[in-house]
């Protein structure tokens, strides 16, 4: 069961918490929280300010996040009660572990990629140690595991690869044991360690893959992925009105989905669900009774056509031209070798045999790569395009897709379009100043008919 940061936000939120996991003990759950809402965010600024030399204000944030973890402990746990103390004392002695180590960036405004990480990790060992002690003072059995000891990526700090083998071969023995004696453990989402047991991070959002690992390594009956929404919608209900949730969606429609921006799921969450074909629950905190949307694998599924619409809102479209590549053989071959040279992923392609086009996210440096693009093509560069993709079984196989999905478009200029690489997605790109009308107008003519 992994608890999102808005599922852990504030006392009323864990006291919900609370409620879900006693109500599912029997199934032994593994609990993997996020951080409080906002923390990992405050902690990347505190982070920024250090590296500049800016403690005091790094300090004043710090204070505060001290704080509300400390308010909660306080509100949710007796003073008589031993676990206030001990939730106390746990939760100062990291503050203190976190004070220190941004000091010391303060002091030497140099802030690696390692000591970012090892910063923006504690967002989770306060929440988890936090939770974890008012779990106890409920009654709860409940182990505390880091999940530095199995979640085992590779160097790359900030993003860390998951080393599956590795975590296959901790997770049984790490925690089938404590499941065992106690019933049910809690750890973090997010925070990982290299295998010399250097602090590492799953990258923004990385709590849903944690829960995913977890469920695969331990082979688990579900992966419940507990938020602030009834389940997976027909889009984003914070950018378009009338959105439904929907009651069942495939393995690869929902990796889909995530993967072309749904955020309510880390993009690789479906991955080590599907290697061990285990469901994936994505439920509501603020109203558990809610049956939430079920994912499953694809042959459980049934049901073509349009399930949701998705987006990117920041994006940029590059455009490769070379008439002298027409007939050359190899010209595809040169320009995406630059963007695996530069490590830049590419969302979107659409070709023809002298032009790529192709979008990226945007924030990523290009000027290299240009320079180089631009020795042997004609490359342009459009800013602030946003990507929007409709997701659905066997989009590809039925008739009338695009009709029913640029129908009403009309009056929008369509700057890239894409489909069939994969038979479940139709995505096309309009400019940023569009993406909030096209998203209403598509939602409308497509689920609100
Ligand atoms: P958590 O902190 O629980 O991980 P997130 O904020 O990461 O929560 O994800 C939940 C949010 O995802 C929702 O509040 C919603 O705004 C957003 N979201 C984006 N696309 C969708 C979608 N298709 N269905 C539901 N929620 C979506
Ligand atoms: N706390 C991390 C973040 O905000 C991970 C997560 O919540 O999934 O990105
Ligand atoms: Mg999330």
């Amino acid at each position: 069961m992994k608890f999102g940061g808005t599922s852990v936000e504030d006392s009323a939120a864990i006291g919900r918490l609370v409620d879900i996991v006693r109500g599912r003990l029997e199934k032994k759950p593994v609990i993997v929280v996020s951080a409080l809402s906002g923390v990992t965010s405050e902690l990347y600024k505190i982070a920024d300010l250090a590296s500049k030399g800016e403690f005091e204000s790094a300090v004043k944030i710090l204070s505060s996040i001290s704080a509300r973890h400390r308010t909660i402990c306080i509100e949710l746990i007796p003073e008589e009660d031993k676990f206030r103390n001990n939730c106390l004392e746990e939760l100062t002695s990291l503050m203190d572990g976190l004070g220190e180590i941004v000091r010391v960036i303060s002091i030497l405004t140099e802030l690696s990629d390692r000591s970012l990480a090892r910063i923006v990790s504690y967002g989770e060992l306060l929440s988890s140690c936090l939770i974890f002690n008012v779990l106890k003072k409920s009654g709860v059995s409940c182990a505390y595991i880091d999940a530095r000891e199995f979640m085992i990526t590779d160097q790359d700090y900030l993003k860390g690869e998951p080393v599956i083998d590795e975590i296959k071969r901790r997770v049984p023995g790490l925690l089938s044991g404590e499941l065992l004696r106690h019933g049910t453990l809690i750890t973090q989402g997010f925070i990982s360690s290299s295998k010399d047991g250097i602090g590492t991070i799953l990258g923004r959002g990385g709590s849903d893959y944690s829960a995913s690992l977890i469920g695969m390594a331990t082979g688990a009956e579900e992966i419940e992925i507990w938020t602030d929404v009834d389940g997976v919608h027909t889009a984003d209900p914070r950018y378009v009105n009338n959105t439904k949730s929907i009651t069942s969606l495939s393995f690869e429609e929902a990796a889909e989905m995530a993967y072309f921006g749904a955020k309510v799921l880390h993009p690789y969450t479906i991955q080590p669900a599907i290697e061990k074909n285990i469901p994936v629950r994505v439920l509501n905190s603020r109203r558990p009774d809610h049956a939430g949307t079920l994912i499953l694998p694809d042959n459980k599924i049934n049901g073509d056509g349009v399930k949701a619409i998705t987006f990117k809102e920041c994006m940029t479209v590059i455009n490769i031209f070379s008439t002298r590549m027409l007939n050359a053989i190899g010209f595809l071959n040169r320009v995406f070798e630059l963007f695996s040279k530069y490590k830049i992923s590419v969302d979107l392609i659409s070709t023809s045999e002298v032009n790529v086009s192709v979008t990226v996210e945007c924030g990523i440096d290009l000027r290299e790569i240009i320079t180089e693009l631009s020795a042997f093509s004609t490359v342009t560069v459009r800013n602030d395009m946003s990507q929007i993709s409709v997701v659905g079984k066997n989009l590809k196989n039925l008739r009338g897709t695009c009709k029913n999905v640029f129908g009403s478009l009309g009056e929008y200029q369509i700057y890239m379009i894409s489909q069939g690489a994969s038979e479940i997605n139709l995505s096309f790109v309009v400019s940023r100043s569009d993406l909030g009308p096209v998203l209403h107008t598509l939602h409308n003519d497509l689920f609100n008919k």
